[in-house]
């Protein structure tokens, strides 16, 4: 690989990984198996080792993903959260140990324990009493989820005995148990509501609800794995964790103290076949240096400790048989191949169905119906087709013909060029694609109207509602026709939408579901084109114009424009009064919130350019300058900050800020 391009790929990754971090550890929705993401991170960081001249200290190989949501308060961990560094390899196990050894000397103890599959937390006690409960965030401060963690009951919150220490921080695993997370997973289907895809996310998604009664109705559990203070009772990891029992903790019972690595490859190798076994999901095994004297001189990297290592195990596979394939049509139009199967129980769930991505993949696994498959548990909530057993291939299996027509309207399929997917073109006339485009209009960030998507489904089934412009003109009665529907709750939709129709311009054109304008396009596009009869009069030429808007953008916005059934619906917004243009000065030049402010931007940001940033500053009235004095009211820093702006910014005791402080000052 050349230099230039290895820089753009080591450019490429980290955005990427950035991008699933956030998606893992913010939304808890990532799209990502855990298995690709360390491919990901593991190319990462062979790449900066062989280029050390791209090496960046906020390179997310050296830094903890961050949970921080900001929802919360944050609060700095008193003692710093690291990650764990991980493996997937025996043969990496095996130098681990040997690099211990090596800089060791002499007898050294390790403990064997569960890696548990959860979210990590630091609870504080002080004289015996639960004072605070912090998310691990990015390792140096996280968010404050006391409340909500004083609803879970298998956290003390008085300890037991007298013998704890003063003042102590115990650190473990938030989680759910196969058990609780299908019994919520039903729930939530019962209310309409999309699933969690696994009981890690559940548990992550539960930890940062804003309401701690909402918390207090799903049984997280907690299993605690370190102890850290300054008077703790022994020097020796083990021996306290199994003190803390007695202090009331939910302590693992397959906690081991191992000799030598044979002894720990038993562990791994029993923990391996028997996950399956234990009612809550492990992702592999962690391997620490028992005495804290042996783990000080061995310290830490900026991002885990050297002192001990997660090996992780491989995803777990089942074998079954293809019975039949279904085609699914997304709310995009997007048609997705979805395999029946024989029943088979993994990873704690018994799984009917598997995706098979599209046609190339059904060709590239050569996959026919009545084959047996092996299917693996992914980041999404479907498990994939991920081989077949060609030689168990039985006489009667049949090849798979895929569709040439839509199984929801029956519109031709088209596949356009450069895709993998098959896409249904009847946009304004095929279920699916309507519904979906229903329920993108009420999502929170867009016109976030409180309407679920039982709710949508019921709406559209009952024929009240055939798109986005019927539903500012349903009434109470309309909806007490629908179950689950009463009194109090008809008049709060009707409220709902009745507020939705203050939603400003920008948003609602987000709203409408064209295709490739999010909301940053949504934005651009709203300041350049203050109403929407401008923006449909707008030719190719004007868009691809803008800065940003390209070809593709460009196409499918005057594609959405040349349907008749879209005018028709944006004439009922018109109607309802819903915000088709740029309501006052405030909107079209920001809000002013940096009224007087003087801003310096350094460093490179992960959703702005500086130059939008710029933009920014200006719209919502600050000044933005190029270098800081002692007039400069904050400096807005990114990666790669420069150090002299950095400097200044300390002497002159300027506040430094990230781009989300920023976007939220200016209440974005
Ligand atoms: P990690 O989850 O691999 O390991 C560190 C964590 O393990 C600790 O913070 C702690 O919460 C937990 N843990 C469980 N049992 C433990 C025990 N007995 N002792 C100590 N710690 C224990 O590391 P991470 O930094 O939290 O996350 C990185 C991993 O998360 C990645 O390797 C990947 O698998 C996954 N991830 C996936 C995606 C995705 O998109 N799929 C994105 C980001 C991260």
């Amino acid at each position: 690989m050349k230099k230039q391009e290895a820089r753009a790929r080591i450019e490429q990754l980290r955005k990427e990984i950035q991008e699933h971090n956030y998606r893992y550890y913010v939304l808890a929705q990532p799209s990502i198996s855990d298995f690709e993401y360390d491919n990901l991170m593991n190319e990462l960081i062979r790449l900066e080792e062989e280029y050390p001249q791209f090496r960046d200290p906020h390179s997310p190989s050296q830094r903890v993903g961050s949970d921080i949501n900001k929802e919360f308060e944050q609060v700095r961990h008193r003692y710093p959260m690291y990650s764990l560094s991980n493996t997937y390899s025996p043969e990496e196990v095996q130098e681990f140990e040997k690099r211990i050894k090596k800089s060791l000397g002499g007898e050294i103890e390790y403990v064997c324990e569960l890696k548990y599959d959860g979210v990590a937390i630091a609870l504080s006690y002080q004289n015996g009493v639960l004072v605070r409960a912090v998310t691990r965030g990015d390792g140096v401060q996280g968010d404050d989820v006391t409340e909500n963690v004083k609803t879970i009951k298998s956290i003390p919150l008085r300890l037991r005995g007298d013998d704890y220490p003063s003042a102590f921080v115990i650190r473990g695993e938030i989680l759910f148990s196969h058990n609780s997370f299908e019994r919520i997973n039903r729930e939530k289907k019962a209310k309409g509501e999309a699933p969690f895809a696994n009981p890690r996310n559940a548990a992550a998604g539960t930890l940062k609800l804003q309401k701690s009664s909402m918390v207090a109705q799903r049984p997280l559990d907690c299993f605690l794995y370190s102890v850290v203070g300054e008077e703790l009772p022994y020097s020796k990891h083990y021996e306290n964790l199994k003190k803390a029992r007695d202090w009331g903790f939910k302590i693992s019972a397959q906690l081991q103290k191992c000799r030598d690595i044979e002894e720990i490859f038993e562990y791994i190798n029993y923990w391996d076949e028997q996950r399956s076994n234990l009612p809550y999901d492990i992702d592999g095994v962690v391997i620490k240096v028992n005495s804290y004297q042996q783990q000080d001189t061995l310290g830490y990297t900026a991002k885990s400790p050297r002192w001990a290592i997660a090996y992780k195990f491989k995803a777990e596979q089942a074998e079954t048989t293809l019975k039949s394939i279904q085609y699914q049509v997304g709310r995009t139009g997007a048609v997705t191949p979805v395999a029946n199967l024989e029943p088979v129980y993994l990873g704690g769930t018994t799984v009917k169905r598997a995706s098979l991505h599209n046609q190339d993949q059904i060709r590239l696994l050569d996959v026919r119906i009545n084959d047996k498959v092996y299917i693996e548990k992914g980041g999404e909530i479907i498990p994939k087709i991920v081989g077949v057993d060609k030689d168990k291939r039985p006489g009667d299996s049949q090849a798979i013909e895929f569709i040439r027509r839509c199984p929801e309207c029956g519109t031709e399929l088209i596949k356009p060029e450069g895709e993998a997917r098959h896409y249904c073109p009847n946009e304004n006339g095929c279920p699916p694609q309507i519904k979906g485009k229903l329920e993108h209009f009420v999502s929170r960030r867009a016109m976030d109207i409180e309407a679920a998507e039982a709710t949508i489904d019921a709406l559209y089934q009952k024929g009240l509602v055939n798109d986005v412009g019927d539903l500012f003109f349903l009434s109470k009665d309309d909806l007490l026709q629908l179950e689950r529907f009463a009194d109090k709750s008809a008049q709060n939709l009707v409220d709902s939408i009745q507020s939705a129709k203050q939603v400003p311009f920008p948003r609602v054109l987000y709203a409408l579901g064209i295709r490739f304008v999010g909301e940053t396009v949504a934005k651009k596009l709203a300041a350049h084109f203050p109403s929407i009869d401008k923006l449909a009069r707008a030719s190719y030429d004007e868009l691809v114009a803008i800065n940003e808007i390209g070809d593709r953008i460009a196409r499918s916005i005057t594609h959405y424009f040349r349907q008749d059934k879209n005018l028709e619906i944006i004439d009922k917004l018109k109607k309802a009064g819903v915000q088709l243009k740029k309501q006052n000065d405030a909107e079209e030049t920001g809000n002013q919130k940096l009224s007087g402010l003087t801003i310096v931007i350094s460093g490179t940001f992960d959703h702005y350019s500086r130059k939008q940033l710029q933009e920014m500053i200006e719209q919502h009235g600050g000044k933005n300058t190029s270098s800081v004095s002692s007039h400069t009211d904050y400096l807005l820093a990114g990666e790669n900050v420069g150090s002299k702006k950095l400097d200044q910014a300390r002497k002159n005791n300027i506040p430094v800020i990230s781009e989300s402080d920023f976007l939220d000052m200016i209440g974005q």
